[in-house]
């Protein structure tokens, strides 16, 4: 078992806070969505665990059965909107070179049934750019397999997919999160994480404002037992942010002093 815990973290660019205590937690097997409108912080979260990103403060740990607390990096998959892969490798080339990068041994088998299951067997040898937008994030999702990583990000994953393309990507991420990998993804998209979340973090202004369940979102915001995930979002996200207030507040008390 994997649990991947977020701790406070804030991170601001050009004195612009972008992060404003975020703290989160997940573990093997679940989907956990990062929900919030544009600018929330989603993908800065991401890419802090990713290590892509240092935050300006907070932690970030992955806590594995048996080995205590160690650095999230390396046995986290980050995969950007749009997956950066190779122009000149095929998709047999891109898991080679993973195997290499790597140095996994009997891997074949491996990928073989990882290709297999990603429906990618008709265009092993196809380039990137011949690839579809869903071809190119499925060989970047089977490169974070074969590898074995325990941790999958996905930031907006869905963006500029068709409507067949999605239901296909929904089945990858089911399939990921049902063999024991923690996956964790950014979206605006309602619909895609009603279906999919086990557990939804609702981010707006820096901030997680509600984590859990959407049961447990409904309660939190004292929603009736059907009241569907649009509105505990829209409720959570347009209450008045108190506490960013307060903080503005005390800053420009501080700077007028
Ligand atoms: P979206 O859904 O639009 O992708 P998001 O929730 O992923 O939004 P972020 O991309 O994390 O939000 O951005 C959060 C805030 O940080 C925004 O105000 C954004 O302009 C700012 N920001 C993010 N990255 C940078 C950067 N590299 N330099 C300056 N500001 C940044």
């Amino acid at each position: 078992m994997t649990t991947l815990v977020v701790k406070d973290l804030h991170k601001a660019f050009g004195g612009k806070p972008a992060l404003r205590g975020v703290s989160f937690e997940g573990s093997s097997g679940q989907v956990l969505a990062l929900l919030g409108p544009n600018g929330a912080g989603k993908t800065t979260t991401l890419r802090c665990i990713a290590g892509l990103l240092v935050p300006d403060s907070g932690e970030i740990s992955l806590l594995t059965d048996g080995d205590g607390a160690r650095p999230a990096r390396g046995a986290v998959a980050f995969l950007p909107e749009e997956p950066d892969l190779y122009a000149g490798l095929t998709v047999e080339e891109h898991l080679r070179f993973i195997a290499l990068a790597y140095r996994l041994r009997d891997w074949r088998p491996r990928a073989a049934a990882l290709i297999d299951r990603f429906q990618l067997s008709g265009v092993t040898d196809t380039l990137p750019s011949d690839l579809s937008q869903g071809q190119r994030r499925k060989v970047a999702i089977t490169m974070a397999l074969l590898h074995g990583a325990h941790v999958v990000i996905l930031d907006e994953p869905f963006n500029g997919l068709d409507p067949k393309a999605v239901r296909e990507l929904r089945s990858v991420i089911r399939d990921l999160a049902a063999s024991g990998v923690l996956v964790v993804l950014s979206t605006h998209r309602l619909e895609e994480t009603e279906v999919l979340a086990d557990r939804i973090a609702v981010t707006h202004q820096g901030r997680i404002v509600a984590e859990g369940t959407l049961g447990e979102l409904r309660d939190a915001v004292r929603l009736a037992g059907d009241a569907t995930l649009e509105s505990v979002f829209l409720t959570l996200t347009e209450a008045p942010d108190e506490q960013g207030a307060a903080e503005q507040g005390a800053d420009e008390q501080g700077a007028g002093e």
